[in-house]
């Protein structure tokens, strides 16, 4: 497969330099040449497959001979190997819950198939790969434990010093080996800065194989797709064959994952995309007019965006056909005092407590739900992270109903390292070098 930019598609590069590039130099993003419609046998007998043997149908389909598959295989097995179950919580109404991976949180999937993506392609003797990753909580978490003891490869992660919650930082700053934390005294947006701007600098670039690793790569996208065949799948075994997904969002790439799979064949009824206060998305699908805002903090801080960077995708998806996207998705924006709201009436009526972000999304699904859906049609929101992330917003009624996972507790007993840094772009460029 090739994949051109969505600012010039007259570009085309292999899976390989997509991967490694992450963004194309014109600052566009990169899709496939082609969407695949998957086989009708493959769709229909979706309830015959296991999550793993789903991924790499649909990872094949889209990927061509770019691996051969012996090797996707592989890397399928060794990155998607956790569950991602639907649980029924009332009539018609399901969670997918992905956040039973390593770091307890949806990018899991993307994190851990681009390492091992990453780490395939790096030819014997090829410099080692620096991954510099900025993160408000979720994503450090996932990309480090993604290329926690991959060969050949090295991870910095940039984090706000006291705005990510005490598991958040306990996962960045617990890995050790090639895997080392930078606390910035400063906001996400600073950590933000750095990264960019240490991927301009010509003497950090000619010293390292600088990578982002952030959620406009490829590679994180594909597999994204994933678990949205695989939750049908799971409907179709309950005899249930109409299905929406509510997916909460931020940067777009989740529920974008969600629209590349319906290209290619998956049946699904409508989306519903979920965001707080940044609202850039849901004003845009109600007016028409799209307008970029700066982003504003809410609780739920992981979707605190307010220029989605993957809707260029859905847009270049839908060849800028806005009015389809308009019919196929429906946006709902929350407040964090909705959120709270939420959160304690999931807790009333299913015992179910969900993170800040997927409570969102529960309360987009129950309003879509009740103006919109027939009685046959499944509605599914999406569980982007474990609640035991965000232990500060819970009241303690509802705190304590949350089952800490293993993992969790294990973290607790190792040793955290950070290094401690101002926002000044010159000791962050001493400290890389310093420290090769
Ligand atoms: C990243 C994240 C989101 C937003 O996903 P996008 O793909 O950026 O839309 C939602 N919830 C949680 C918990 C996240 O970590």
């Amino acid at each position: 497969m090739k994949f051109y930019s969505t600012n010039n598609k007259n570009l085309r590069v292999g899976f390989k330099e997509a991967v490694f590039n992450s963004m194309p130099q014109d600052k566009g993003l990169y899709m496939p040449e082609h969407i695949p419609h998957l086989d009708d046998k493959f769709l229909n007998n979706l309830d015959q497959y296991t999550l793993p043997e789903i991924a790499y149908h649909v990872a094949q389909n889209l990927l061509g001979d770019d691996i051969p598959a012996d090797d996707l295989r592989a890397i399928i097995n060794d990155a998607i190997n956790f569950y991602a179950p639907i649980v029924k919580l009332e009539k018609n109404v399901f969670v997918l819950e992905l956040f039973h991976g390593p770091s307890l949180a949806f990018k899991d999937f993307g994190a851990r198939f681009m390492s091992r993506v990453m780490a395939y392609f790096l030819e014997e003797g090829e410099k080692q790969l620096d991954v510099l990753v900025a993160t408000s909580g979720d994503t450090g978490g996932a990309v480090a434990l993604g290329f926690l003891g991959v060969p050949n490869t090295r991870v910095t992660i940039l984090y706000p010093k006291g705005k990510v919650s005490h598991i958040q930082e306990l996962q960045l700053t617990t890995n050790g080996q090639n895997i080392r934390a930078l606390e910035i005294d400063g906001t996400f947006d600073d950590c933000q800065a750095l990264v960019k701007q240490a991927f301009t600098d010509k003497e950090l670039n000619e010293k390292f194989r600088l990578t982002s690793a952030n959620s406009i790569n490829i590679a994180r996208l594909i597999p994204q797709t994933f678990y949205y065949f695989n939750a049908y799948a799971q409907l179709l075994r309950q005899g249930i064959s109409k299905a929406v997904f509510c997916v909460p969002s931020g940067n777009f790439g989740n529920i974008g994952a969600g629209l590349l799979a319906w290209k290619m064949g998956l049946p699904v009824e409508h989306f519903i995309a979920a965001t707080n206060a940044n609202d850039t998305v849901p004003a845009f699908l109600k007016s028409g007019v799209y307008e970029a805002k700066p982003s504003v903090s809410t609780l739920s801080n992981a979707m605190d965006v307010g220029n989605p960077s993957n809707w260029v995708r859905i847009a270049d998806l839908f060849d800028e056909d806005l009015d389809t996207v308009r019919q196929l998705i429906t946006g709902y924006s929350y407040t964090d005092e909705d959120t709270l709201a939420a959160i304690e009436q999931l807790s009333k009526d299913d015992n179910y407590v969900a993170c800040p972000h997927t409570a969102i999304a529960w309360k987009a699904l129950k309003s879509y739900q009740q103006e919109h859906t027939a009685d046959d049609t499944a509605c599914i929101f999406l569980s982007t992270a474990h609640p035991c992330k965000f232990p500060d917003v819970f009241k303690p009624e509802i705190a304590e109903k949350i089952k800490i996972p293993a993992q969790v507790s294990e973290l607790e007993e190792k040793e955290s390292h950070a290094v401690s840094l101002g926002t000044s772009f010159e000791e962050f460029k001493r400290y890389l070098l310093n420290n090769a």
